[in-house]
Parts: structure tokens; C-alpha cells; sequence
């Protein structure tokens, strides 16, 4: 039986969640609001329609076809094991959820390198990461695989070091740990399947990944506007935060001109005090709601 809806795995609660939700309503997607433990939302405007599921489930349901696309964490689709090109059509950096996988042990132990793992235990809902960074340092180790709540292993002697996901580090000082490895870098990912698609549901599949790519592009994107003495243009052009091509453009009656530009990376008040100081005067940072590239 053809499909006649695409389906999108989004995790049901926890850091993905939120993020996931608002980049496809950033997109115009306009999900059914069902109850919160719904497992199935309709999209009302297009043929869509959001699984909310596991994070650890969503890339083995993208690469059975289960789903057409999937908001997975990079470290669950890591950890997962699926051969990412033989099982997915395209992977998607998304810009949220950044995270970093490490390795934590308690502050009052002494560390000199990842060799002081060696014959410790350490606890860890990564075990296929944990094990691959530990085989590549030449490190033999313990791993206690744990579900949840990996950080009060070392407090209940479950373990002498810990490997978990690490966002702000409140949780590990929290818990009296400091981390000392890095396993790996993550971010949320669109995942999309490698099954065939109906000829009906092509274009959905073009509309979303367009869509999806254009709000990846504004996040953060800002439009700047500025005057400046013409002979300090090239300066100021320098200081603008990833921009490509500035628009430069006279202004009548006076030698100084108006900039333009697209900054792809985050203007901070220390920037505009930068271009003030090289002679930039009425500065405006406006935000883009939309782009199509
Ligand atoms: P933090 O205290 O901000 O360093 O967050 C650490 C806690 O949040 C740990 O329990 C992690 O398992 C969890 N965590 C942090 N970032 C993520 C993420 N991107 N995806 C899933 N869990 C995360």
C-alpha cells in the first residue's frame, strides 16, 4: 500500500523535543495540537504527519522507512550503529541540542591522561561510543551500562567515572564531577530515509527539506544596516560577522556611504562597539524571519 502522508519521528519529551517542534512550525508546518502524550499529530496544511517517539528509537525507524524523517540527536543516531550512508539519504546539521559526550570523574581524583581509566568502571547510556574511544586509546576498561541518571553512579559506588552528554556542565558540578574526555561532538541532525518514496509525496519531500533548510539558515542570521565615512568602508566591511557581500551604496550630498549585509554569524554588542570605533554611525541589527536561498 502507497503512503499518502509523510511521516516525521520527533523524540516525545527531553532536550530534542522542544527544538524539533518549533523548527517545523518555524517552517509553516501547522501541527494539530493533540494531548501532550499523543503519539501520532497531524500536520493541518500539508500531508504530514508527526511520530513522537523515543530519541533512541527514531533512527532505526527512519532506516526500516517506518518514518520518511527523523530529529534525532547525533549521538543516538552514533550510537545507534546503523551505517549512516548505507541507511539514510541525507543527514542534516540542525544547529540545536549541541552537546558533548565526556568522560567525568569525581574533582578530588587525580587525572594524568586517559591511561588513569584503566581498570576503572564507567557508567555510561553511550556503551558503543565509550567503547570505541576507550579501544582507540588503547584503554581497558569497565563499562556499566545505565538508562538514566548516569551522573550519581560515582555517589552510589556504581562506578568510578562517568560518560555522559554534557550541555551546560551544571549537572556534572552538581554532582562534585569534572570532565576530563571528550567522546564525542553532537548537535540534533534531520535524518531522512533511504526507502523509496511515492511519486505523490515527492514534492512534500522537496518542500520540507527547502523549508527546514531555509530556517536552519536564518537562525541566528541578522540584517545590519549602517553609515560610514567612504574611505572607512573597507574596515568596517572586515568587522561585519559573516558576511559575504555587503551591499554599498552612496549617500547624496555626502562622502559616506550606507552598508547593507546579511551577518551569518552572531552580532554582540562588542561588534557594534567595534563598528562605531572604525566609524560606522546609525547602526541597526534587524532580525530576517525568512530566507529562501
Ligand atoms: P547540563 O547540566 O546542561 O550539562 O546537561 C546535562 C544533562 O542533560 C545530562 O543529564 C544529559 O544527559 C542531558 N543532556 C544535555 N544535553 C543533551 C542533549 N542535547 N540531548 C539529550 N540530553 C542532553
Amino acid at each position: 500500500m502507497t503512503k499518502e502522508r509523510l511521516r516525521i519521528a520527533v523524540q516525545s519529551k527531553g532536550r530534542l523535543a522542544t527544538g524539533s517542534v518549533s523548527l517545523l512550525e518555524r517552517a509553516g508546518f501547522e501541527i494539530r495540537n493533540g494531548g501532550r502524550d499523543e503519539l501520532l499529530q497531524r500536520v493541518k496544511n500539508l500531508p504530514i504527519d508527526i511520530l513522537r517517539v523515543r530519541d533512541d528509537d527514531i533512527a532505526s525507524f527512519v532506516a526500516e522507512g517506518v518514518c520518511d524523517f527523523g530529529f534525532v540527536g547525533q549521538n543516538s543516531l552514533a550510537e545507534s550503529g546503523l551505517d549512516e550512508s548505507d541507511n539514510f539519504a541525507s543527514i542534516t546539521p540542525l544547529g540545536f541540542a549541541r552537546c558533548s559526550l565526556k568522560i567525568a570523574v569525581p574533582e578530588a581524583i587525580d587525572y594524568a591522561g586517559a591511561s588513569s581509566l584503566s581498570g576503572k568502571r564507567i557508567a555510561t547510556s553511550h556503551p558503543r561510543l565509550l567503547r570505541r574511544f576507550l579501544c582507540a586509546k588503547n584503554v581497558d576498561a569497565a563499562v556499566a551500562e545505565m538508562h538514566g541518571s548516569v551522573e550519581v553512579a560515582p555517589r552510589l559506588q556504581i562506578a568510578s567515572a562517568v560518560c555522559d552528554l554534557v550541555s551546560t556542565g551544571a549537572t556534572l558540578e552538581a554532582n562534585g564531577l569534572r570532565a576530563v574526555e571528550t567522546v564525542f561532538d553532537s548537535e540534533a541532525v534531520l535524518i531522512q530515509s533511504a526507502s523509496p518514496i511515492s511519486e505523490e509525496l515527492a514534492g512534500i519531500v522537496d518542500l520540507l527539506k527547502r523549508r527546514i533548510d531555509s530556517v536552519v539558515a536564518t537562525t541566528g542570521t541578522k540584517y545590519i544596516m549602517l553609515n560610514a565615512p567612504r574611505d572607512a568602508a573597507p574596515e568596517i566591511q572586515k568587522l561585519l560577522p559573516g558576511a559575504e557581500a555587503p551591499t554599498i551604496m552612496p549617500l547624496s550630498g555626502r562622502d559616506a556611504v550606507a552598508i547593507h549585509a546579511v551577518c551569518q554569524e552572531s552580532v554582540f554588542w562588542k561588534t557594534l562597539e567595534d563598528l562605531k570605533a572604525a566609524g560606522a554611525s546609525a547602526i541597526l541589527v534587524l532580525p530576517i524571519e525568512k530566507m529562501m536561498l
